[in-house]
């Protein structure tokens, strides 16, 4: 798995599969304008019901389309409470049930 794009680090692409299209498209605006290969974003949240995806030529820059769609249909938002239980990213409702406390505690009794 090669991941050039080390630039996207924000809190939602964990819930997208990224694939790099064979099309081009211009990337930017005016002098800062460049030839980019195009990429589908697809949500990965729930697969069997939601087909939602967005190519990188339709966002442009305005990447609040993918965080939008996860916050309205599966209620996953960027401070990562997961209101939908059922979702299989139960990964995000980690921090909130008090999982780091229990971490905590899981090392002190490794000290011991
Ligand atoms: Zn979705």
């Amino acid at each position: 798995m090669s991941n050039k794009e080390s630039s996207k680090t924000a809190w939602f692409w964990p819930y997208y599969s990224i694939k790099t299209l064979d099309t081009t498209w211009q990337k930017g605006t005016g002098r800062r304008r460049k030839e980019a290969f195009d990429e589908l974003y697809t949500c990965k949240v729930d697969p069997k019901k939601c087909k939602f995806n967005r190519k990188a030529s339709k966002l442009h820059s305005s990447t609040s389309r993918l965080s939008d769609h996860l916050e309205l249909k599966h209620q996953i938002s960027k401070d990562r409470k997961v209101k939908n239980s059922s979702s299989p990213m139960a990964l995000t409702t980690w921090i909130d049930n008090g999982a780091v406390n229990k971490v905590l505690d899981f090392e002190t009794s490794l000290v011991d």
